[in-house]
């Protein structure tokens, strides 16, 4: 049986313009599926209106298209899985709502964000670290009633996940990162709910995704089992780390494209500083997409390149300086 054709997406948040460790990302998903002979999906999740930030959808996309990014499905280009908006999909969240309730795959919460962190810090309490809800209402009679609350799903379990570029693992879902919730207090769907509707709805086979979210993958993976359906093969990619070994985050002030091209960076030349990054390549050189394309290797990326990221954001000579360095 022939294998259907490659299908990934690229589902940026409005929420901030994107940064380098983003523009890392979605590169990689666009060179995963370049290497796949497919093609990729936009689409927006807005779905967390107070934290829109104005302007950044349409940066974002500008952004990824001055990168060299391209999508045949998308809001700007349309197509058959449309609409690509996630805030005029809530049809197809309450659609899929209803069926995990019908399947007994939720339950109501009533706690409040102050009383969650209450009980997950209480001093004799041996919550994980990584456990972002303690089950309070999990045993909790229907209260019935119409006390405002959010639903949430039952995680738990050993998820195996097998990643196109790293080990399988098995994640215990009840842990890490616990019963997630799918539809807000408010009425607005959450993102693990609406992320996996529309991966499942718009024929993604491969999701490619941070490493941050190795654990909302096995979620995602447990919910779209709950619905019936198989989930898309993985690809978690490693973050861009700063000097003090974090993740990048625009707060800490990580570059984005304007001040990118502001260092010198046209986007052959910072095609050719991630080939860098990720320790595809030795040299700074300019590479189109699809010759970077060509160093895509199926092996982690080397995590002791990816700390160069203080030199690239520094500018070319900079980074063609740290890496005759080394
Ligand atoms: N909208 C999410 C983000 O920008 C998508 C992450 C994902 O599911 O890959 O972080
Ligand atoms: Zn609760």
């Amino acid at each position: 049986m022939a294998d259907a054709p490659y299908i990934g997406r690229l589902a940026p948040s409005p929420t901030g313009r994107y940064h380098l460790g983003n523009l890392s990302t979605a590169l990689l998903a666009q060179l995963r599926a370049l290497r796949r002979g497919g093609r990729l999906i936009y689409r927006l999740e807005d779905l967390d209106g107070p934290r829109e930030a104005a302007g950044s959808a349409a940066a974002i996309a500008v952004d990824l298209r001055w990168l060299g990014l391209d999508w045949s499905e998308g809001p700007d280009c349309g197509g058959p899985h449309g609409p690509y908006i996630q805030s005029q999909r809530l049809e197809r969240y309450a659609a899929a709502v209803e069926q995990l309730e019908q399947s007994g795959d939720l339950y109501r919460c009533t706690c409040s964000r102050k009383e969650i962190a209450e009980v997950l810090s209480a001093p004799h309490g041996s919550f994980p670290a990584s456990l972002l809800y303690p089950g309070t209402c999990r045993a909790r009679r229907e209260a019935g009633g119409d006390e405002p609350h959010a639903l949430r799903f039952r995680a738990g379990g050993h998820v195996v996940l097998e990643d196109a570029l790293a080990p399988a693992v098995a994640v215990d879902t009840g842990l890490d990162p616990g019963d997630a919730i799918v539809r807000r207090r408010d009425g607005c769907f959450a993102y693990h709910l609406a992320v996996v509707v529309d991966d499942l709805a718009m024929g993604v086979t491969e999701v490619v995704r941070g490493r941050d979210l190795l654990s909302s993958t096995a979620l995602h993976k447990q919910i779209a089992a709950a619905l019936g359906q198989p989930y898309p093969t993985t690809c978690h990619v490693p973050m861009v780390l700063d000097a003090a070994g974090q993740r990048l985050a625009k707060r800490d002030g990580a570059m984005g494209r304007p001040e990118l091209e502001a260092v010198g960076y046209t986007p052959a030349l910072l095609r050719g500083a991630f080939a860098c990054l990720w320790g595809f390549a030795d040299r700074l050189e300019a590479f189109s997409l699809a010759e970077l394309a060509t160093l895509w290797r199926d092996e982690p990326l080397r995590a002791d390149a990816l700390n160069l990221h203080p030199a690239m954001s520094s500018g070319p000579e900079a980074l063609r300086l740290a890496l005759s360095a080394r």
